[in-house]
């Protein structure tokens, strides 16, 4: 039987919005695949060796909370985090957690945070917050050979920007996204996705789900080809209702 290995990062500080909602996304839809998933909590304190896991979570948080894990995320667990990317270990990183791996957030009132510098992406906070619901698409992954389209909830008051080494993840075509102002939304370097779409991104999202669970399949077994097809038709019209509403 296959397994696989997920690590939630800082789980008692980075999840707002019902952010760990994604790893039992993950958790679930790997065991209808056939799959083991064991997943461990990793925090302020605790060590932290990449190569154990298969997969590596980072919610979001307030800037209160990316304050309190700044030393320990930069000086314990940084160097550990970008060589498992360089190894093109998988990630999902929302929000806060996303902001967490570039290079600095200067906050709305002008305190500068410096954070991982693990992808070329930083992030400026502005006095008005981007509240509310987000559809994107991104065409890293196919919906019946179109780009999927993505639906979220988004709330940071963070402006992100993405440098040359670094793609976004999808083009937004409603909301906010990164910045409010380029149409973009999240990132993706290597198999690190970051996404500004809260809690219920992965459950409303089966197929961005099923992305990352091959991602991390192929990377243990080198004979892994691909997941086999779920019965998605309760997920689809779920989702498509929202999106629909969301456009409308
Ligand atoms: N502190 C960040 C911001 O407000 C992140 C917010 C969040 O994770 N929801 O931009």
């Amino acid at each position: 039987m296959l397994d696989l290995n997920i690590c939630h990062l800082y789980p008692d500080l980075l999840n707002t919005y019902g952010d760990r909602g994604n790893m039992l996304a993950l958790q679930r839809r790997a065991q209808w695949h056939g799959i083991n998933v064991a997943i461990q909590n990793i925090t302020i304190g605790d060590s932290f060796d990449a190569s154990a896991f298969d997969i590596v979570f980072l919610g979001g948080g307030q800037d209160y909370e990316q304050e309190i894990i700044q030393k320990d995320v930069l000086e314990q667990k940084g160097s550990e985090i970008k060589n498992a990317i360089n190894n093109m270990k998988v990630f999902l990183c929302i929000c806060g957690g996303f902001q967490l791996m570039g290079k600095y957030y200067k906050t709305w009132d002008g305190k500068e945070i410096e954070f991982l510098d693990a992808l070329d992406l930083w992030t400026v906070g502005g006095k008005e917050r981007m509240i509310g619901n987000i559809v994107f698409e991104s065409d890293i992954i196919s919906d019946e050979g179109k780009p999927l389209k993505i639906a979220g909830f988004e709330n940071h008051s963070g402006r992100t920007y993405l440098g040359s080494d670094i793609r976004p993840l999808g083009k937004v075509l409603y909301g906010n996204g990164n910045n409010g102002t380029d149409g973009y939304e999240g990132a993706v370097y290597n198999n690190v996705y970051c996404s500004y779409s809260h809690g219920s991104l992965l459950p409303k999202n089966p197929l961005l789900t099923d992305h990352l669970l091959t991602l991390a399949l192929k990377q243990k077994y080198d004979t892994f080809s691909a997941l086999n097809i779920l019965d998605d038709t309760f997920e689809n019209a779920a989702r498509a209702s929202v999106i629909q509403r969301i456009l409308k």
